[in-house]
């Protein structure tokens, strides 16, 4: 393998990174990344590894084999935590509950997954002077400024009222009874402790503020590979609808706005941070697509031609249907408006752009759902509801 440089043409040299929540859909992508292409080496952590099982199985059989190694533990309750921790150069923390179908219903696991959890990490970083990149969200800049102007105001069109800077934006969140924000105010407050760590113990962090990353294995199939109750986020939940042959459901009309990147191109962005600490550190980072915005609504009916393309099925004459937030959520859900991140901060640290444009996004990753689940889907159906 080729000597990595940095982005100021330094030699990197090779990290031991302490990966915790490494078998999500992140985690898996990060660690394939880190496999193939560089020489560094990972401590996964997580209570699942079923989406990097193809990393580590069969033993020894891969190239990166002595370089992965997979720890089956739950950080609410293990002191093997910190030791881990010590081993490593770098901690990137993933874990979190981070489904919106369970901040309404579930917000007391929310809260002590994204916020108690995440304090041993922080505290053992601190204390034995490891450095920190740790997953936050969009979701803490909450509703835009131009969400509370009039419909008609011309104000609204002003990137000012909706475009979310890391530096100037105000986080905005709806009452307490709104349970849908206690995700989104519990990572704002790790994140104010990360950086209060920082300014006050000089611990070095990089916090990352993901905008809807999608692609192959995030989240889960309802009742194919997870609980046919469950309630992923959007791009499972439309892909199981397209899988069924069912109609996609938008929640209040399907009118909020997202930004969508590909997986890929993000975890490029990450790896510059892992390579970059003398640019990374400090900082907090926007990663997202300001180019891929869309409607909940135009999403569906993206999803729906692109599925027809790559599954050679024609999709249903009324592909759409509309479900109340009360309904599909439950009640306390409430939602963030618009989600366009502003790049300048990203793009001056690490020169980091997003390449790949919605279409083609989901093109490869609706290729993926239906290699993946159609033939599956087809035996559940099949089967007779008694089995
Ligand atoms: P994910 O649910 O696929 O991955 C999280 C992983 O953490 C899971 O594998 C889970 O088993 C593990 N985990 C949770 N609690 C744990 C615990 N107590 N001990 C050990 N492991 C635990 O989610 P993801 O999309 O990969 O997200 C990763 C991070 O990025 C999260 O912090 C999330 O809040 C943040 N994020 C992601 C997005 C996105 O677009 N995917 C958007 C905003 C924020
Ligand atoms: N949504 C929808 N139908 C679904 C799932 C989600 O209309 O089957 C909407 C949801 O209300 C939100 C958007 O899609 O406006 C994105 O939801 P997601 O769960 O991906 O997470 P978020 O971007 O809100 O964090």
């Amino acid at each position: 393998m080729a000597a990595r440089i940095d982005l100021d043409g330094k030699p990197i040299k090779p990290l031991t990174i302490c990966m915790i929540g490494a078998g999500g859909f992140i985690g898996s992508h990060l660690c394939e990344k880190l496999m193939a292409e560089t020489p560094h080496k990972v401590l996964g952590l997580d209570v699942y590894s079923d989406k990097i099982k193809h990393l580590l199985e069969p033993a020894g059989a891969h190239p990166w084999s002595d370089r992965i190694q997979f720890h089956r533990l739950n950080i609410k309750n293990d002191s093997r935590l910190e030791g881990l921790i010590k081993m490593s150069d770098l901690t990137i923390n993933l874990a979190a509950i981070c489904t919106p179908a369970d901040y309404n219903t579930r917000p007391l696991d929310t809260i002590y997954s994204n916020f108690i959890d995440a304090l041993p990490v922080v505290k053992y970083c601190s204390e034995n002077n490891k450095r920190l990149i740790h997953f936050s969200t969009c979701e803490v800049y909450g509703k835009t400024i131009g969400s509370f102007l009039p419909k008609d105001s011309p104000l609204r069109k002003e990137p000012e009222y909706f475009v979310l800077k890391e530096d100037e934006s105000p986080c905005i969140f709806g009452p307490i009874e709104k349970q849908r924000w206690s995700y989104a105010c519990a990572k704002q407050l790790i994140e104010r402790l990360i950086y209060a760590e920082g300014a006050e113990n000089g611990l070095e962090f990089t916090i990352v503020r993901p905008f809807n990353w999608i692609g192959p294995r995030m989240d889960f199939i309802p009742g194919i590979d997870g609980p046919s109750e469950g309630v992923p986020r959007v791009l499972a939940c439309f892909s199981n609808n397209l899988l069924r042959h069912e109609p996609l459901k938008l929640v209040d009309g399907g009118v909020s706005q997202r930004t969508f990147v590909y997986i890929k191109d993000a975890i490029e962005a990450v790896m510059l941070m892992i390579e970059n600490p003398a640019r990374a550190n400090g900082h907090i980072f926007n990663v997202g697509n300001p180019n891929n915005e869309v409607t909940v609504r135009q999403l569906a009916e993206m999803m729906t031609d692109v599925y027809s393309k790559v599954s050679g099925e024609p999709s249903l004459e009324e592909p759409t249907v509309d479900v109340s937030s009360q309904e599909f959520y439950g009640a306390g859900y409430d939602d963030s408006d618009k989600r366009i991140p502003d790049m300048t901060i990203i793009n001056k640290q690490l020169g980091w752009d997003p390449k790949t444009s919605l279409w083609d996004l989901l093109e490869s990753t609706l290729t993926y759902q239906h290699r993946t689940y159609a033939e599956a889907m087809k035996q559940a159906i099949a089967k007779p509801a008694a089995n």
